[in-house]
């Protein structure tokens, strides 16, 4: 297939290469000239243009930083340029009405199109082992499985359009809240005297278990190897757990869902974010949860 691909920073750039390997043609834009020429060294094709990067095109999956942005490249360039047939795949994490608002448009214009954002980071993205959340109807869901599929794992459809958001933004509110839990839980442990080995081998076997816990332990040398046991470096960055429960919050209140938990997981985050520690690991939470007199 001939795919278009909008967006190849430190998602994008493993998602096209995957691509490539996969033995699409691959034509990248993005505005970053250093992620360009990163792209063309995993074998796509550089463009200087959207409009010229999807002529021709089967399709066009774009992994953009916002909704804003998202809806600003499909309606300037993507609707009416690319070929009426083309399958349209926006992967980025954007607000639900945004994905709703943008594939509503691309199917007014004449094309089919899938919400299609990821649960995995870059590691996920760069090994082809990412989760895609789809929404969209039947046929384009039908449409979109094979191509998701060389750059993932799994790839599940959620439902109608911007369900695949809607998956995503709650996947990721739970483990915000989820993550804050295991982290307070494990600094009062600390301060009531137990040894915190001992006590993750209570509690992973135990009704406390959940993924932040036992797949991803906030506790340097205790469970697996996860991004606390090289200085909270790598991983989910704090700045992205935080846009996605703003967005999360954002959807809330759009459907007046009570969501207390996910409401201060997202005053946590911001406040930790604030701190100047958006570029760490979300599971270093805990060091302001530790600190706590
Ligand atoms: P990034 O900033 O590394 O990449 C975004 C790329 O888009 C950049 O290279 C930028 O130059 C390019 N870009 C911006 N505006 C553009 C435009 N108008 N036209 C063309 N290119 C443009 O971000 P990322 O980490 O790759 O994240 C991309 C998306 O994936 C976001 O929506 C993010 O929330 C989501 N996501 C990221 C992760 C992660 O761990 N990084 C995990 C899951 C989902």
């Amino acid at each position: 297939m001939k795919i278009a691909f909008i967006g190849l920073g430190n998602m994008g750039g493993g998602m096209a290469a995957n691509l490539v390997r996969a033995g699409h043609a691959v034509n990248a834009f993005d505005l970053s000239a250093e992620a360009l020429s990163r792209a063309q060294e995993s074998g796509c094709a550089m463009f200087t243009s959207v409009r010229d990067a999807v002529a021709g095109v089967d399709a066009v999956v774009s992994m953009l930083p916002n909704g804003e942005i998202v809806a600003r490249v499909f309606a300037d360039d993507v609707l009416g340029q690319a070929p009426q047939g083309a399958i349209l795949l926006d992967c980025s994490t954007i607000d639900v009405g945004a994905a709703r608002q943008v594939t509503a448009d691309a199917v007014a214009a004449g094309y089919a199109m899938v919400d299609a954002p990821v649960s995995g980071g870059i590691a996920a993205a760069n090994a082809g082992t990412l989760t895609f959340m789809v929404g969209g109807t039947d046929a384009a869901f039908a449409r979109a499985e094979p191509i998701l599929s060389d750059m993932g794992k799994a790839v599940i459809h959620a439902g109608t359009s911007g369900a695949g958001q809607a998956a995503k933004i709650c996947n990721n509110m739970l483990l915000g809240a989820s993550m804050i839990a295991t982290c307070e839980t494990f600094a009062m442990a600390e301060k009531l005297g137990l040894d915190l080995q001992t006590f993750y081998d209570i509690s992973s076997k135990a009704s406390g278990q959940n993924w932040s816990m036992t797949s991803y332990c906030p506790v340097p040398g205790v469970g697996p190897t996860t991004p606390a046991d090289n200085a909270y470096q790598g991983g989910f960055a704090t700045a992205l757990m935080l846009k996605d429960l703003k967005l999360a919050m954002e959807a809330a209140i759009s459907v007046h869902a009570d969501v207390p938990m996910g409401a201060r997981a997202a005053e946590l985050y911001a406040q930790f974010d604030e701190a100047g520690n958006g570029t760490l690991d979300f599971s270093a939470i805990i060091q302001t949860l530790k600190d706590q007199a």
